[in-house]
């Protein structure tokens, strides 16, 4: 099957011009939506008229259309048929895994996701709603079928894992998840438009858009990619997760991210070529660095062939400073005397940003999971910028690692 490329599946769609013929849409700041005739209510309760039939619109914790637009230009990019954002990414990965699973069953999901995707498996939804999670390394296929029983609703993975940078083999995870009748779900917050799961297979794609697609960290926002029938469930007005728990996204957000989308590709192709060369001369240098856009790194070869190459091998680098008390050296140093880039957790900002993942993102593991998950005590997690030149950055980089004799 041929699909369309998703930066011109973004380009193709239709412009929604504002109110006034802006060349932006308008803002739709409103939390409730009038009907002209009095049998139009009824019918929108019941689900006979709506969004994409006769226009109509409820009540904002429902569908708004400024963010309907957005996730219009969503479900473009990831070549799904529909899409809805939420208030955040757990907002979104929340949603759609109660959408998915009902009290007793069970989900088969990575060992190596985000931390709060691993806390509200392994400890939210066992405690508040009976569903129980097993953890498997998804690059060993035979572990990942063997963990799905009958109770299974749900195959889990993110399309580049956290810390650890490995890429999910997504076409022969949906291979095994479709056999078992069940759908495969894919984070694609650390890739977007590199990798389109909804090509390569997944049912349903999720989305932080606090990372990338946001591009400035400032904003916390989500989103879920998949079937209209889908998304229509997580707005049930009975059972719909994102219209009764309510974690509603602003309008305000949608218009604002509207205008980053275009940048978005350019973005993410800085962010690539920065990482790459900064991994290509760390590992020249000798030091103990991971990057998929290495030849060294062993899922270069599936990334060549699952992802879109122009936009490079992502954002995300680590270095091995071989203990925790290292790792927080060097990255003091980074930030302290070399202006590097900042301590903090997160990822996609134009600044570099880095963490200990053991010891922050990933903290919320219990400490075998870490371990089975590959994640080193003294693994720096550094999600590159592309601001400043490379030669300076690198310049400071080299400083740094220098100045802590590493
Ligand atoms: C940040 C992140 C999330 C959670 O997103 P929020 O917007 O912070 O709720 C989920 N998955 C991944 C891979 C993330 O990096």
């Amino acid at each position: 099957m041929s699909h369309q490329h998703p930066v011109e599946a973004l380009a193709n769609l239709r412009h929604e011009f504002g109110e006034h013929g802006g060349v932006n849409m308008s803002i739709e700041a409103s939390s409730t939506f009038t009907v002209i005739d009095p049998g139009t209510m009824p019918e929108i309760f019941t689900g006979q008229k709506g969004p994409d039939n006769a226009g109509c619109y409820l009540y904002g914790r429902h569908f708004n259309p400024t963010v309907y637009n957005l996730s219009r230009q969503l479900a473009a990019m990831e070549g799904t048929e529909s899409a809805y954002c939420a208030a955040s990414g757990m907002g979104a990965i929340s949603a759609a895994i109660l959408a998915l699973c009902e009290a007793g069953d069970h989900i088969v999901s990575s060992n190596t996701i985000y931390g709060g995707t691993y806390a509200l498996m392994h400890d939210f939804l066992p405690l508040k709603c009976g569903m129980t999670t097993s953890f498997v390394d998804s690059s060993d296929l035979d572990a990942v079928r063997s963990a799905i029983t009958d109770k299974t609703r749900v195959l889990y993975v993110e399309s580049v894992s956290n810390p650890t940078l490995r890429v999910a083999n997504i076409p022969a995870l949906a291979d095994i998840a479709h056999s078992a009748g069940i759908p495969l779900v894919v984070d694609n917050t650390f890739s977007p438009l590199l990798i389109s799961p909804a090509h390569l297979g997944a049912d349903i794609v999720v989305h932080s858009m606090t990372k990338f697609i946001g591009g400035a960290s400032d904003l916390i926002a989500g989103a879920v990619c998949a079937s209209q029938a889908f998304i229509g469930q997580l707005m049930d007005l009975h059972t719909g997760p994102l219209m009764i728990l309510g974690p509603t996204m602003d309008p305000n957000v949608a218009a604002n991210i509207a205008l980053r989308l275009p940048h978005l590709p350019l973005r993410m192709s800085a962010h690539g070529a920065r990482a790459l060369a900064l991994a290509e001369r760390l590992q020249q240098r000798g030091t103990q660095v991971s990057y998929p856009g290495l030849a060294t790194h062993p899922d270069n070869a599936l990334l060549a062939e699952l992802g879109n190459a122009e936009f490079g091998a992502g954002g995300v680098l680590t270095i091995d400073a071989g203990s925790k008390e290292k790792a927080l050296e060097l990255m003091g140093a980074l930030q302290n005397e070399q202006q590097f880039g900042f301590m903090a957790v997160s990822l996609g900002y134009f600044d570099t940003l880095m963490s200990c993942s053991a010891s922050s993102t990933s903290s919320e593991m219990e400490d075998e999971d870490i371990q089975a998950a590959g994640i080193s005590p003294g693994l720096v997690r550094l999600a590159v910028g592309y601001t400043g030149t490379l030669e300076q950055r690198w310049s400071q980089l080299e400083a740094a690692l220098d100045s802590v004799g590493m």
